[in-house]
């Protein structure tokens, strides 16, 4: 048997299957929206929770008793690059490397397993065109990985006129994206400024509202930043060279943020000679991430602070720091000044509000679909046990339980 099990696990196979209900007991558990509760006990059924609360007298079932854990909804990061892998050489993967679609796609299902490993259970790629089979094989349980939403690809200022933009938009929409995703500035290591006009962004936002699709939008200067706000996109994907005046604009508009803290950067410069010598990862673009760390650290600092600014996690994941996600929030918390209730709410209630899936996931309730992670201890005393996720189920299945 033992054998067995361990195979399953490295499979990314459920070790445990829902077949009756089952009731999860931890020292705490957060409800995903600000709420900590202590000694209670989660009852799942099938792919849902049934009850949050005391054990239902006359419960039967199999019982996992956490003890001394947070339990809490898996975490949900908003932008994530599952595709982005390191090849057989150990360099960043570009087309023509050598490795064959086969191991491509075998890299990117282990991206997949790692990051749910680590518990997040539902991610947003904006987005590459493998996602599309990586989504699908997920959600048919040929592998295990996070729930999967993906915009397929991206569109920027060279997608041409207005009607151009429209036309790519519904495009995307054709081929099965559930977001769009726009760069309408450069990248940080090219100095982040505007590089679309507001016609431009207004197209591709008003476009894929159309389609009844969400936008999310690259931008990393004040002014790119205003450009998103003004056109009513939904999220600033980094805004890591905002100022106040920017912040308070994408508050008024009810634009989401996804700044990143620390991950993103942290894992090009641990893997510089990984990335070095592709495109713009070179002397100057290291050099302007690792400035960038004063001004990404202000924006969370005063992103915390501004008033009805709705700051959703997403760590910009890309080769190397896939399982890493939750190093994020940890920055967030540590350097970012966040209180730790507010920095899993971004990850968990809030992040699912971003993706429209909040009567679904974020939250620890009954009728809600059923991704729940334990870490040790009491997470307000040490946000670090975010790092050392011990239980991980999605939609009702144990994919990890760590004695
Ligand atoms: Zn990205």
């Amino acid at each position: 048997m033992r054998p067995l099990l361990s195979l399953a696990a490295l499979a990314g196979l459920p070790v445990l299957a829902a077949a009756q209900p089952i009731a999860i007991t931890a020292a705490r558990v957060f409800d995903g929206a600000g709420r900590f509760l202590p000694n209670a006990t989660v009852v799942v059924e099938g792919r849902h929770v049934r009850s949050v609360g005391a054990l239902p007298a006359g419960f039967r079932g199999t019982r996992i008793a956490l003890g001394d854990v947070t339990l809490m909804p898996g975490l949900i990061d908003t932008h994530s690059h599952l595709a982005w892998y390191f090849n057989k050489q150990g360099r960043l993967h570009q087309g023509n490397d050598g490795d064959t679609p086969t191991e491509s796609m075998l890299a990117i299902a282990g991206n997949a397993w790692t990051t749910l490993r680590a518990g997040v259970t539902t991610i947003q790629s904006p987005g590459s065109p493998e996602d599309k089979e990586l989504r699908d094989a997920i959600h048919r349980g040929w592998i295990a990985g996070p729930r999967v939403l993906t915009s397929l690809g991206s569109l920027s200022e060279t997608a041409g006129t207005p009607d151009q933009i429209r036309e790519r938009v519904r495009t995307f929409k054709s081929r099965g994206a559930d977001l769009i995703k726009v760069f309408a500035s450069k990248s940080i290591r090219d100095g982040g400024a505007a590089t679309m006009t507001l016609e431009q962004v207004q197209a591709a936002c008003d476009e894929a509202h159309r389609q009844g699709l969400r936008a999310l939008v690259h931008a990393h200067s004040a002014e790119a930043m205003n450009l998103v706000s003004r056109a009513k996109c939904d999220q600033i994907e980094h805004g890591m060279l905002s100022d106040q005046a920017a912040l308070d604009l994408a508050a008024a508009n009810n634009v989401y943020l996804d700044p990143q803290c620390s991950l993103v950067i942290d894992n090009y410069l641990q893997n510089r000679a990984k990335f070095e010598g592709i495109g713009n990862y070179n002397e100057e673009g290291f050099a302007a991430m690792r400035n960038s760390e004063a001004a990404r650290i202000g924006t969370i600092r005063n992103a915390v602070r501004t008033k009805g600014l709705k700051m959703v996690f997403g760590t910009d994941a890309v080769a190397g720091a896939h399982g890493r996600n939750a190093e994020e929030l940890v920055c967030r918390v540590q350097r970012g000044g966040q209180p730790v209730a507010d920095a899993l709410v971004s990850a968990q209630s809030l992040a699912a509000e971003s993706m429209r899936l909040a009567d679904s996931l974020g939250t620890v309730k009954a009728g809600m679909l059923a991704d729940l992670i334990a870490v040790p201890g009491d997470v307000r005393r040490d946000i670090t046990a975010l790092l050392r996720v011990r239980f991980v189920m999605k939609d009702g299945v144990v994919y990890r339980n760590d004695p």
